[in-house]
């Protein structure tokens, strides 16, 4: 209906790519769900003005409409010429794609892909929950006109702030909407909490006849340093999140990133034996598989890392509160001071950002007062911080002791990239802890002078005397994470920015 939406080789290269992962999972017997993230708009200031630009020819001018959003122009669902392209898209894709069993939609993704409620003269009044809603009743209705059993499934992301609405809204749909939920916002490597919202969702969907998906990190994290090419096996955390799901009584787990096949992570070994058993004995499994996977020797400085990680993931489990802003690839506060001024602290919003309170039996995630929210996340890296640091001791060791064959189950693997041997297997595990434990430090100090700078009501005298101590800390591990990333050359310019933190604060400190 719309021929310019997309670009024809780009059609056919996705057509194709999909076709084969389809086969693929024909043979092993595997059934297939489809992750729709963003809905068709302009997209946010990261995207080229030109393609932006583009994006408006695609469309006739008519069916669009404001997002009132940074992601500028989007489909106005109301029109009824957009209902007949969605109509017209799930008949073609599922004639093609009948193996599809389910979608998943997002919406939200980065802030808008509904019109908005004051500004569309055809969606006035509609809020963005009621308009999602429409899309997904709709998508359930005439999708299973054409692939009969079709789910259409949602998520938490920044739907379910408000919990109560949430609740009420997925009570209201089909038995064929059901979700696929985090706990806190997007899957973490290190949270593995099982709170009582989730629990209620996990209750209606059950109610509902809907299904329930564990949305999780299984493999690479989003929250870790990005573009290092490291291996991040964690599998002490798969036992402990594959037994939440299994408490929790999940249909599944959706596993958000993947990782790359050929590198062999210990966490697809560990996801696959604590899928056969949930209740397994984690240290027994993953001590096993680490003897296996390097060897007799290597193998025990390797599985004392696992256990050293598994301490800092489960200090910093309870404390998901700003996520994404509490994460090395989205911290702002590598280039925002700790110290007052216009560039102080920030991001602005960043009371506005936190996830909501949340509760598991006697234990509150999440704080409502700002303050100490930001002391929750210091306090979490600061218990973390020894613990990265004895798993890279840990893993230097196994390191030394491995050798140069291949690791123990490379034979899953049977495409060209070579995979690593048990040595590099061990070295990129130890720059994922490596850089986690160094960004992370830097990260929990600057959120703890956050707090302090809270406490002391922005009073820029009572900070100097309160602050002194932890800006002095501040300062010594944005040096240490500038030495550690400056020899790396990844992410570029981490090294730079991390010196150019330090030395304003080490000003200050000095009477600057
Ligand atoms: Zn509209």
């Amino acid at each position: 209906m719309f021929p310019a939406a997309v670009d024809p080789a780009e059609v056919a290269a996705n057509h194709a790519g999909l076709r084969r992962l389809l086969d693929d999972c024909a043979d092993h017997g595997l059934g297939a769900m489809l992750w729709l993230t963003e809905l068709p708009c302009q997209g946010g200031p990261w995207v080229p003005a030109a393609e932006r630009q583009r994006f408006l020819e695609r469309f006739p001018a008519e069916v669009l409409s404001d997002s009132g959003t940074y992601e500028g122009k989007v489909l106005c669902f109301s029109h009824p010429r957009v209902q007949e392209f969605y109509r017209d898209l799930l008949a073609r894709f599922f004639a093609d794609f009948p193996e599809i069993e389910t979608l998943f939609l997002f919406g939200l993704d980065s802030g808008g892909e509904f019109c908005d409620p004051d500004a569309c003269p055809r969606c006035r009044g509609l809020s963005r929950f009621a308009q999602r809603d429409r899309l997904l009743n709709f998508l359930i209705a005439e999708g299973r006109k054409v692939r009969p059993g079709l789910r259409v499934l949602t998520t938490g992301w920044k739907w379910d702030r408000d919990g109560e609405e949430f609740l009420r809204r997925q009570a209201a749909l089909p038995a064929a909407g059901g979700v696929y939920l985090a706990a806190q916002k997007d899957g973490w490597q290190c949270e593995r909490q099982a709170h009582d919202f989730m629990r209620e969702a996990r209750h209606l969907c059950r109610e509902r006849g809907q299904t329930f998906i564990g949305y999780d990190n299984f493999h690479w994290g989003d929250d870790t340093v990005h573009g290092l090419g490291d291996i991040q096996d964690f599998p002490l955390g798969i036992a402990a999140k594959l037994k939440r799901w299994h408490e929790l009584a999940a249909d599944g787990i959706f596993d958000h990133w993947g990782h790359a096949p050929e590198d062999i992570w210990c966490n697809s070994v560990a996801l696959r034996e604590f899928f056969l058993n949930p209740q397994a004995d984690a240290a027994a499994v993953c001590q096993a598989l680490a003897r296996r996977q390097f060897g007799a020797v290597a193998g025990e400085p390797a599985f004392a890392a696992w256990q050293a990680l598994e301490r800092a993931h489960a200090a910093l489990s309870p404390a998901c509160l700003w996520s994404p802003e509490q994460w090395p690839g989205w911290y702002a506060g590598r280039r925002q001071l700790p110290l007052p001024g216009p560039d102080g602290f920030g991001p602005a919003d960043l009371a506005q950002t936190r996830q909501p309170p949340r509760r598991e039996g006697d234990r509150e995630y999440n704080p409502a007062d700002f303050g100490e929210a930001l002391q929750a996340v210091a306090d979490a890296w600061e218990q973390a911080g020894p613990h990265y640091a004895e798993a890279a001791r840990q893993l230097e060791a196994a390191e030394a002791a491995a050798g140069d064959e291949p690791v123990f189950y490379h034979f899953w693997w049977n495409g060209t990239a070579p995979s690593p041997t048990r040595r590099e297997h061990l070295r990129r595990q130890r720059l994922y802890v490596e850089s986690m434990g160094l960004a992370g430090r830097e990260i929990g100090r600057h959120f703890g002078l956050h707090a302090r700078w809270e406490k002391c009501g922005h009073d820029a005298t009572a900070y100097r005397r309160l602050a002194a101590e932890a800006l002095q800390a501040d300062a010594a591990a944005c040096r240490h994470a500038s030495d550690f990333f400056t020899a790396l050359g990844a992410p570029k310019d981490w090294g730079r920015l991390y010196a150019e933190k330090a030395a304003p604060i080490e000003a200050y400190l000095a009477g600057g």
